[in-house]
């Protein structure tokens, strides 16, 4: 794998577009903790160009026939899959996840949405209503118009892919504005979507620091809806930003995920589940399983083991395809450790709870997998989203108690239960307060599933046919077709 420094600028109506000002932000790999990229923080000049542009690509892509939108969509999915050695790569570089989580987030995830939601755009339909001898009443299905797009680094097409296919198959113009600290991949992805045969102004991505350009951005007048992904702070804070021009927002935002194991669980599947739950992509998952709640009566045993896999957790930069990469930035990683140092203070250490001694480990950003047992569920290593690889694992008598400590939280991302018994499987997951409920499994959800996000994990439909009407707006049409009787 190569790192020359990269000096990228942003992405606007089909052209590369240097910034106004000439100031930059740099972009870090965070594996080796050197200087990967440069990219331009844009200015309203910039914000103004980019919306500017999609305001012309929506009159043209509104305009385009279902079935041809349909086409370009797909053929995007196509060549991303063609190109996903070069895309996975870029991920990792940037974001520092394993190049065959590169290579799966392109084939199976963010490939995978544009192909589904290719076949949507031309299933769009309204519905009609007839009043005989007095109207004929029909819904259309519109396009929002400009939709602007906030996307974290940890998965800048995973989970960018996630708002801009169904944000594209309804007929809208996508104006992304990816993180500052992983903006490389969506700025590649946009002209590639480009070459594909998409309009120039229906992508565009302007590139700059959240605090600033997020600004600007989710203030804008120019944008008909937000659709943001991110942490729930972020999320308050756009919603604030947002008031004055209240558009429709989709709010995708943090968690901090109960993953139930009870005594009839099949245990090795249940441990290496917790593992992968919490220690994939070092914790940096919004769906990471952070919170373990185990039944007494196989507390002692389960612990005890998992403690011991924790030390055999392979960690290490993107080539050694380990299971754990770093965390994204030198302030990240201090926050975890200060979150350990808390830790350490209110349970006991049962694993980790440091840095990797491996001199090959230190320029890099990386955190031990580490795990706290007898946390109390109001500890802050219980209750706040860390976002790095730090377990608290607690412990419950029953059923109910599970239940209560599971929705003991500001959070309602996602949730597992492990059990063989099928009725209190169906009983838990009726009875858990969050978006997704794994079963027996972390993970690995079906994209064609919709869900909603509960609490402060944000508001809206995401994945599947139904987040597909997050993008559409419903009008009615009446038309006389006789005499309504007076009013
Ligand atoms: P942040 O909330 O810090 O940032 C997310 C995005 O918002 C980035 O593009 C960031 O830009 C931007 N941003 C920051 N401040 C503003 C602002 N004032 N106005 C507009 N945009 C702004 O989250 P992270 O990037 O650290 O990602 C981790 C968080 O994302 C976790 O909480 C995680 O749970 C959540 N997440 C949720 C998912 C879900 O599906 N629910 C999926 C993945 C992650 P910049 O980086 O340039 O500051």
């Amino acid at each position: 794998m190569t790192q020359d420094t990269m000096s990228l600028d942003m992405y606007v109506h089909g052209e590369w577009r240097a910034g106004s000002t000439g100031d930059v932000v740099e972009v870090i790999n965070p594996a080796k903790g050197e200087l990967l990229a440069t990219v331009p923080n844009g200015s309203q000049e910039d914000l103004d160009a980019a919306i500017e542009s999609a305001q012309e690509g929506f009159e043209v892509w509104r305009n385009t026939h279902p079935r041809v939108r349909g086409q370009i969509i797909y053929r995007i999915a196509e060549t991303l899959k063609e190109r996903a050695p070069e895309f996975a790569e870029l991920y990792s570089l940037n974001s520092g996840g394993s190049i065959g989580t590169g290579m799966w987030t392109m084939n199976d995830v963010a490939g995978r949405r544009f192909e589904y939601y290719a076949g949507m755009a031309d299933k769009i339909r309204g519905d009609s209503f007839v009043t005989p001898g007095q109207f004929l009443s029909y819904t259309l299905r519109e396009p929002v118009g400009v939709t602007g797009h906030i996307v974290p680094w940890n998965g800048p097409l995973w989970i960018g892919s996630r708002t801009i296919a169904p944000a594209l198959a309804a007929g809208n113009s996508v104006v992304v504005k990816p993180s500052s600290e992983a903006p490389i991949t969506l700025l590649k992805f946009a002209e590639m979507a480009i070459e594909c045969g998409l309009p120039p102004g229906v992508l565009n991505v302007v590139t700059g620091r959240g605090s600033g350009l997020g600004d600007l951005f989710t203030r804008h007048p120019g944008l008909d809806g937000i659709y943001f992904t991110g942490s729930t702070a972020t999320g308050r804070r756009i919603m604030e930003n947002s008031a004055g021009n209240p558009v429709r927002t989709v709010m995708e935002l943090g968690g901090k995920s109960p993953n139930i194991v009870f005594a009839d669980a099949g245990m090795e599947e249940a441990l290496a589940g917790a593992i992968l739950a919490i220690f994939a992509n070092s914790g940096q998952i919004c769906v990471a399983g952070s919170r373990l709640l185990v039944e007494e009566s196989i507390h002692t045993e389960f612990v005890g083991r998992l403690a011991e896999m924790a030390k055999d957790i392979t960690i290490g930069g993107p080539e050694a395809e380990a299971l754990m990469g770093p965390v994204i930035t030198a302030r990240q990683k201090e926050r975890v450790l200060d979150y350990i140092e808390q830790g350490k203070s209110v349970a006991e250490l049962v694993a980790g709870g440091g840095t990797p001694s491996d001199p090959d480990l230190q320029a890099g950003f990386f955190v031990e997998p580490t795990i706290f047992d007898g946390v109390p569920n109001d500890a802050s290593i219980a209750q706040e989203e860390i976002f790095g690889p730090v377990l608290s694992v607690s412990t419950f008598a029953d059923q109910d108690e599970a239940i209560a400590m599971a929705n003991d939280t500001q959070y309602g991302l996602a949730s597992a239960v492990w059990t063989q018994n099928v009725m209190r499987a169906h009983q838990v997951a009726g009875e858990l307060r969050a978006a997704q409920v794994y079963v027996n499994h972390y993970y690995t959800a079906a994209f064609e599933v919709s869900r909603s996000p509960y609490k402060a994990s944000g508001h809206g439909v995401s994945e599947g046919p139904d987040a597909i009407f997050e993008f559409l707006n419903q009008k009615s049409v009446s038309i006389k077709t006789g005499e309504p009787p007076a009013w």
